[in-house]
């Protein structure tokens, strides 16, 4: 230890807020934990506690062979606050790792307020602390206040920081049906071959069109309503605006003449890469806010999509994220102003679970720094470097905008040559237990022992 730490302020009480200040004062470190709550609440929350879930009770699937299992596993090994009140307030809900909330925030909040290191305080931040203020931690999430907002906007440009999500859903690349499915690009330029496409006939595209018509769709929180953005209108959106309207747009087809049939299709459904290991592909132009269960409905009716594993599903949603892999250097520290680090949603990772970890990473980066033992985070074949490794943009293609992103095995690098379909998932658990096992000894990280492990025999919704 090189003499006391520095004190640092932690901005935001949420998910990821609490797991920064934990890791840091348990650590030893002093820590101030700043939470506009209960004085402002953003539209969406609904109560005074710490690390509030405004939606759902469930933090999704708790076994270790589904990427956000893993994640689970990860965090509570490395002494996570989030996972600890979770598994206190966990009620039965088969696969999926739900929790009773008030009981949760209740948690959270007590274990916060107790902490000797931990002062919490009251009060909406405005501004971006500056260097004389130390060390601080923005973790205000995807509903950041305004003003704040606005301030992250003067220190990174307009154009860096996004208010809204709009992203397509994304399979992966071994669940697609390749006979089916022709590589071309759009009159064959830029490499002639980069695009997948699904080539869909008058009938097959008639019956697509009357099913995305008539899905399900999330409703729109009353704070979103305000408008869809040009070039962000939900797929189902664009489609009630005409029959024709998708295949003279999105699912145009010129250009994409099929070299089995030698014809241009009637309809076409291209896909894109999604990542630099081509383990991943999007929908373009599918941004949906179809529920989970139809966009898996609707859209496996696709010629080549019947078999798709969704690794995201799409989205459109208020979200405030900032452009990540251009701002922040590799401890999530702001390159221009590096007294300032970013974690949790507003980094661009997406969901409870995530944002946590990506708090619990980066609090745990920052106390090693802090102690005079710096260490990287966990490496990419676990659940948490795979999400930091996104955050950082190592797997996004030139060219491609950041995108938030739950966890999922497209972030993660492949499994090694040979690995059998049927094993691929067994292989990447236990790859990633190995390497945070190797990552913890080499930087003398300690880590919990393995919890019970949760393994239903229905498989789990991710
Ligand atoms: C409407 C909605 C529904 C969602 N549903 C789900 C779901 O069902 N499942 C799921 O996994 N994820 C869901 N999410 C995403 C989930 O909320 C986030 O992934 C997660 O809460 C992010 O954690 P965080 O700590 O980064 O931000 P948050 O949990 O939002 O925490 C940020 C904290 O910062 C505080 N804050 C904001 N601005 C300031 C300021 N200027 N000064 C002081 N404090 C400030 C806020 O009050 C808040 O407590 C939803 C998000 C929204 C908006």
């Amino acid at each position: 230890m090189q003499g006391m730490p520095d004190r640092v302020t932690v901005v935001g009480g949420g998910l990821a807020g609490c797991e920064v200040a934990w890791q840091l004062a348990e650590a030893g470190i002093d820590v101030g934990l700043v939470e506009m709550k209960p004085e402002t609440r953003t539209p969406a929350q609904t109560s005074d506690h710490l690390a509030e879930l405004v939606c759902s009770n469930s933090l999704r699937s708790a076994n270790p062979t589904n990427a956000v299992g893993l994640l689970k596993l990860e965090m509570t090994r490395l002494g996570s606050l989030v996972m600890a009140a979770a598994t206190e307030a966990r009620v039965p809900a088969g696969d999926a790792f739900a929790v009773d909330r008030d009981l949760f925030g209740r948690t959270i909040t007590a274990r916060i307020e107790a902490h000797p290191r931990i002062e919490r305080r009251h009060a909406l931040v405005t501004d971006l602390p500056s260097a004389a203020d130390g060390i601080t931690v923005i973790a205000t999430g995807p509903l950041t206040a305004d003003r704040l907002a606005q301030s992250i906007v003067r220190a990174t440009g307009r154009e860096r920081l996004y208010f809204y999500d709009a992203i397509a859903p994304v399979v992966m690349a071994d669940s697609l049906d390749r006979d089916q499915i022709y590589a071309a690009s759009r009159y064959g330029k830029g490499g002639g071959a980069d695009y997948l496409n699904c080539p869909l006939g008058a009938e097959q595209y008639d019956a697509f069109y009357d099913l995305l018509i008539g899905a399900l769709c999330m409703p729109l929180h009353p704070f979103e309503t305000p408008h869809y953005f040009q070039g962000c209108l939900p797929i189902e959106v664009i489609a009630k605006s005409g029959r024709d309207t998708l295949r003279f747009g999105t699912m145009k087809p010129v250009g994409l003449r099929d070299p089995k049939t030698g014809r241009v299709p009637y309809a076409v459904l291209q896909l894109r890469q999604e990542d630099r290991h081509g383990q991943a592909y999007n929908l373009v132009g599918f941004q949906t806010k179809m529920t989970h269960p139809e966009q898996r409905r609707v859209l496996c009716t696709l010629p080549g999509l019947e078999r798709a594993e969704f690794l995201r599903f799409g989205a459109v949603h208020r979200n405030t994220y900032i452009d990540s892999p251009a701002l922040l250097d590799a401890q999530m520290r702001l390159k221009t102003l590096p007294h300032l680090r970013f974690a949790g949603q507003i980094t661009g990772v997406e969901g409870y679970t995530e944002s946590a970890a990506h708090g619990l990473a980066t609090g745990l980066v920052l106390a090693r720094e802090l102690c005079g033992r710096p260490c990287p985070p966990p490496p990419p074949e676990t659940a948490i470097g795979a999400l930091w490794n996104h955050v950082r943009g190592a797997l996004r293609l030139p060219g491609r905008a950041h995108e938030p992103q739950n966890v999922h095995w497209g972030l993660f690098p492949p499994p090694p040559p040979g690995t059998r379909k049927k094993d691929t998932k067994e292989v990447r658990l236990a790859r990633a237990v190995c390497a945070l096992e190797r990552w913890a000894a080499e930087h003398a990280v300690p880590l919990r022992p393995p919890p019970a492990v949760d393994r239903p025999a229905v498989a789990a919704e991710e």
